[in-house]
This record gives C-alpha cells, sequence and structure tokens, in this order.
C-alpha cells in the first residue's frame, strides 16, 4: 500500500504524451489535447511527456515552443522528464529512413502535389517502377496499413481501402522528414503507452500503428479527442489565426475544455482557479465521458 512519502506508483507503467507543432502559441484546440492526454496519464499515476513536434521548419514560429510551455504552466499542466525537439532527432530519423530503404519498402517520387490532386488526391503508386535515385524526391513508404483499428474514445473505425493502402511521403522533396514517420519514431523511443490527442489524426492512426509494426515495436493504443472549429470542417488552427489563450481568463478556457471534454465542472467551482479546476477533472476523470464527437465549435472567446 502507498503511505505519505511514496510519489503515487506508476504501476500500469503509464506514458502519455502532448505534441504541439511549434506553428503559434497554444490556442484552445491544443489546450483541449493537452488537456485530454495529461488527465488521462496523471488519472492513472503515469508519466505526461511534452514534445515539440518542430520537424517542419518552415512553419516553425521562434519562440511559439516557450510560450506553449509557459501557457502548459500556467493551466497547471507540469510535464515530467526532459522536453524532447525533433529538430535535435534528426540522425535517429535518417537511421529508420536507411533501415526501411534498404528493407525495399521506400521509393523515389517525383510526382508533384497538382499531378496527384489533379488525379483525385490519393496517390496512385505511379513512381514505384521507376527506380528514380536523381535528388530532389520525395520518398514514399510503399506498405499497405490495415483498414481497420479500435479508437479508444470511437470505437471501431473502418478507414478507407485507398487512403490505408496509399504510399505515403516519410521524406519530402525539400529534404525534411514528414510527420508520418517521425511521430511513430518518437512514440516509440519514448515508450508512449497511449497516445490522446485530436480527432484530425484518427485517419492516420492505422498507418502510424502499421509502421510501428514494420519497425518490430509494440504500437500504442490511440484515443481521439473532439476538434474545436470555428464551423464545420473549419479545425482552430495557428494557420486560421486561432487566438492565443493568454487573451481569456484561464479559468474560463479551462472549465470551456473541461465541458468539451464531457467534464463540465460543478457550478460551486465556477469562477474557481485553475489548479481547483484540474484536482476536481483529476479526481472525477473517465475517458468513456468524453463525447463521440469529432468536432465541437468553439466557445466565442477561444
Ligand atoms: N503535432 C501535431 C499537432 O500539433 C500532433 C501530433 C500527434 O499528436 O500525433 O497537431
Amino acid at each position: 500500500m502507498a503511505n505519505a512519502r511514496t510519489s503515487p506508483q506508476n504501476t500500469a507503467g503509464y506514458t502519455g504524451r502532448f505534441a504541439p507543432s511549434p506553428s503559434g502559441p497554444l490556442h484552445f484546440g491544443s489546450l483541449i489535447a493537452a488537456l485530454g492526454s495529461y488527465l488521462q496519464a496523471k488519472s492513472q499515476a503515469g508519466r505526461w511527456l511534452v514534445r515539440i513536434e518542430d520537424i517542419d521548419t518552415p512553419r516553425t514560429q521562434p519562440g511559439a515552443d516557450s510560450a506553449i510551455l509557459t501557457a502548459l504552466e500556467s493551466f497547471g499542466l507540469q510535464w515530467d522528464g526532459e522536453i524532447w525537439y525533433q529538430s535535435q532527432r534528426l540522425e535517429r530519423y535518417q537511421y529508420i529512413f536507411q533501415q526501411l530503404r534498404q528493407q525495399g519498402l521506400i521509393y523515389g517520387c517525383q510526382c508533384s502535389r497538382k499531378q496527384i490532386n489533379d488525379g483525385g488526391g490519393i496517390y496512385p503508386g505511379t513512381c514505384q517502377q521507376l527506380g528514380l535515385s536523381a535528388e530532389p524526391l520525395a520518398w514514399r513508404l510503399c506498405s499497405p496499413a490495415a483498414t481497420g483499428f479500435t479508437d479508444l474514445v470511437f470505437g471501431p473505425q473502418q478507414i478507407d481501402t485507398a487512403l490505408a493502402a496509399e504510399h505515403y511521403v516519410v521524406k519530402r522533396r525539400d529534404g525534411l522528414f514528414s510527420y508520418q514517420l517521425v511521430v511513430v519514431v518518437d512514440d516509440w523511443d519514448q515508450g508512449i503507452t497511449q497516445v490522446i490527442r485530436g480527432a484530425d489524426l484518427l485517419t492516420m492512426t492505422s498507418r502510424q500503428q502499421h509502421l510501428f509494426w514494420l519497425l518490430g515495436a509494440a504500437a500504442p493504443d490511440y484515443g481521439h479527442l473532439p476538434l474545436a472549429v470555428t464551423a464545420p470542417g473549419q479545425k482552430l488552427s495557428k494557420q486560421n489565426h486561432a487566438r492565443p489563450l493568454q487573451a481569456w481568463p484561464l479559468t474560463q478556457s479551462m472549465a470551456a475544455a473541461l465541458t468539451v471534454l464531457g467534464h463540465p465542472p460543478p457550478a460551486e467551482l465556477a469562477g474557481a482557479p485553475v489548479s481547483e479546476l484540474l484536482a476536481w477533472a483529476l479526481g472525477n476523470w473517465q475517458l468513456r465521458q468524453v463525447p463521440q464527437q469529432l468536432e465541437v465549435r468553439c466557445p466565442d472567446f477561444a
């Protein structure tokens, strides 16, 4: 039995994470993902890691990483261990890329985005037999993923067959590794046991699970959270200039995020400091209460 001098034991060995891209400050949509993954980890006495996904350097905004970290701290979302930065792990990604290439799972592709979009948007494998090697080329992984998986929040999922089979880019024509590759390598290397994140990545999950399998690693479980939108299909994101959260009272933002996550704070906590809201949420958190809703309308203040 635990006594007062021991910290909670991570008996399940749970390790979760929040993996923001530093293309702008924390906004309401990313608060939902941060809070949901934090509560899921901490309610099981697990570890909660933060990883800065700065692989896409042209979209990285200087200072956004520290703005995000400061915002997390102001909500009381304290991470465990060191923060990882993808920009510092290029050698590791290159090693994995070479391994997959040696296994004959990767080929060079010279098709433009326009050509692919004109053909319907799903890459049809045009360059697979060409044996291209003269850069610049995009590099694609040719190994079909499963068409289904079970999500911790949304339950059994069916993925479009063409999407699951698509040969997707793992290294871009500009030499940058793609999110699809590095997210798996990082989740693997950080020992992530459960990924809780926004529902915009639901359909990418079977791809990521499949890549774990190709690498000979056990995939984590995945659960997805409702995505904050300004209008149907319009993701609240740094790209569409979502307002940073600092402009609003913390307590209002946190109460709204908890409500989206199916945990509306009780009336007596109205206006309570974020530390009290967080303590209440930790004591009441149940992943099964998160609504099976892909999108939620943002509150007006976000
Ligand atoms: N970096 C991604 C984002 O900010 C999240 C990736 C993930 O959670 O797998 O949208």
